[in-house]
């Protein structure tokens, strides 16, 4: 099926045309190489391997990353184990809470140089890494600072004990703020952490390596080793892990269960998703279309709780949909440097491979597709904002998480005929409901199944609320006290 190109008068055409805006990459002290962070230490990996790393928007490369094979994730696994026996189980809660605030502040304090290194790294708008992404990672480290002298406050009468060392992988969406969700609440309950992030995104994560660094850590506590999924399968396997906490896709978490199943290996796994977006014909329908544009297209759609399925109420689907293309029509592909710019680069070729395929089997199960109409650079990996309509509930748009800005709409018409429908896949990690009403909130969050449900807004996060799914989206809960629970026996 031919491709729709957008025919509409363009009524917001001048912010296309704003002057750059770009962020100075001089901030960014980016080292030729880097090595695994092991016991307070950078180290050479024993494969003496290193792969590069670039920057998605521009293709070239930014930096060598050194690859842990199995015997280096033993010698982290070892640090680990010694840290925890020899000193950080015993470090009084005051203590090991002083440790983590000086990181939250070094955070604040670096704060430019990370938020550029995330976006040159990850390919995500500078706007996202600097507004959001770095701060909240901040806050991750401060709130769980907070909980450290207040377990017998937080889970009272069960005397709360730490698991020992957990090992911790993470995905290439949100570098830096996952690696604070995983090391924050691990410290502050009096565990010490090996962690692997995603191979096309360690640079944070090494930078985070220095501020600990910085924060005089005592070394082993944490360590941070780099690798493909091989490097991940080893810490996973390695038999003195007390914990796995993992982030990434539905498919790494069942071999993760699989691979741990027998052993006393305690686990939370926080998988992919296929959020619906609900609109009642009540709702505040500009609110709700910006909540749609950024439920889906906030960083190129690489969200785990992204709002990729939209169901509107039928007797304002024309409405919605013209007021969605409207809008669309006005969003900035490009230069994720540039501080204009709304949808960056897709994080890796592989991923952007990915997400053309969708759009192939869309248009061959016979959906509608139309992408806004704006230029995206000739260099690097992007794609435009795309919706489908004429989409079936049985497509695969609509079914399996495309990982990228792509959104799929149906309509509805009554509550439960859209309640079936949304819990329709295999995924329950996020909704989000559109209306006027408060019992239709109340009636919607009680039925849909999904471990967070935004009202009347969409993708906000917050250290203090619980995040995590049902159903193929994982088991366990990060963030607030929950994500404390997680690192204890109690
Ligand atoms: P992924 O391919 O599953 O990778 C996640 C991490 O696991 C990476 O560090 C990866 O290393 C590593 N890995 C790969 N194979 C492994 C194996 N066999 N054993 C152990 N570790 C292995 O996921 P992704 O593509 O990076 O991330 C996207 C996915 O993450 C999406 O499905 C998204 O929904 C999910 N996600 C979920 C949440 C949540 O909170 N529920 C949050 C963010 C993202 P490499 O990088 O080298 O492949
Ligand atoms: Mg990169």
């Amino acid at each position: 099926m031919a491709v729709k190109k957008n025919t509409l008068k363009l009524k917001f055409d001048s912010s296309r045309n704003l002057a750059p805006a770009l962020e100075s990459k001089s901030v960014a002290k980016i080292a030729e190489r880097y090595d695994l962070f092991i016991n307070g230490k950078f180290e050479k990996p024993s494969s003496k391997k290193y792969f590069d790393t670039i920057n998605p928007a521009s293709e070239e490369k930014l930096s060598s990353i050194a690859q842990a094979n199995a015997a280096d994730v033993n010698k982290a696994v070892v640090a680990a184990r010694n840290a925890y026996e020899k000193g950080w189980k015993k470090t009084s809660p005051k203590e090991r809470a002083k440790y983590i605030y000086r990181i939250a502040r070094i955070i604040q304090e670096r704060a430019r140089e990370l938020a550029v290194i995330e976006t040159l790294d990850g390919g995500k708008p500078i706007r996202e890494s600097r507004d959001f992404d770095v701060p909240t990672a901040a806050n991750h480290f401060f709130y769980y600072a907070g909980w450290a002298d207040k377990l017998e406050y937080a889970f009272p009468n069960r005397n709360p004990k730490p698991l020992g060392v957990a090992g911790q992988i993470i995905p290439w969406n949100f570098p830096l703020l996952m690696a604070a969700w995983k090391i924050a609440p691990a410290l502050a309950t009096g565990n010490t952490v090996v962690l692997k992030p995603a191979e096309t995104t360690s640079l944070t994560a090494l930078k985070l390596a220095e501020i600990i660094q910085e924060a005089d850590l005592p070394p082993g506590v944490v360590n941070i080793i780099t690798g493909a999924g091989a490097t991940g399968a080893a810490l996973v396997n390695h038999p003195d892990i007390n914990k796995i906490a993992f982030t990434g896709s539905t498919d790494v978490g069942k071999l993760i269960q699989k691979a741990i199943a027998g052993t006393n290996k305690k686990a939370t796994l926080e998988l992919g998703g296929k959020a619906a977006n609900i609109i009642f014909d009540d709702a505040p329908l500009d609110q709700a279309v910006e909540g749609i544009i950024n439920g889906i297209f906030f960083n190129q759609g690489h969200v785990c709780c992204a709002g990729s399925r939209l169901f509107v109420q039928e007797s304002v689907y024309k409405i919605v949909l013209q007021k969605l293309k409207d809008r669309m029509e006005t969003l900035i592909v490009g230069d994720p440097m540039d501080k204009n710019t709304d949808i960056g680069a897709i994080n890796s070729k592989q991923q952007l491979e990915v997400i053309n395929k969708y759009l192939k089997i869309g248009q061959q199960e016979g959906a509608e597709m139309f992408q806004s109409a704006c230029s995206i650079p000739k260099k690097g990996f992007y794609c435009r904002p795309t919706i489908f309509t004429n989409v079936a509930q049985s497509n695969r748009i609509a079914q399996e998480e495309i990982f990228g800005p792509v959104l799929s709409i149906q309509t509805f018409r009554t509550e439960d005929e859209v309640i079936e429908k949304a819990n329709n896949t295999p995924f329950g990690l996020s909704a989000g409901v559109w209306t006027d009403k408060g019992s239709k909130i109340f009636n919607m969050t009680s039925k849909l199944k999904a471990g967070v449900i935004w009202a009347n807004t969409y993708n906000k996060f917050d250290p203090t609320s619980p995040f995590g799914g049902f159903k193929e989206s994982g088991f366990g809960r990060e963030g607030g006290l929950h994500g404390l629970g997680a690192y204890l026996k109690v």
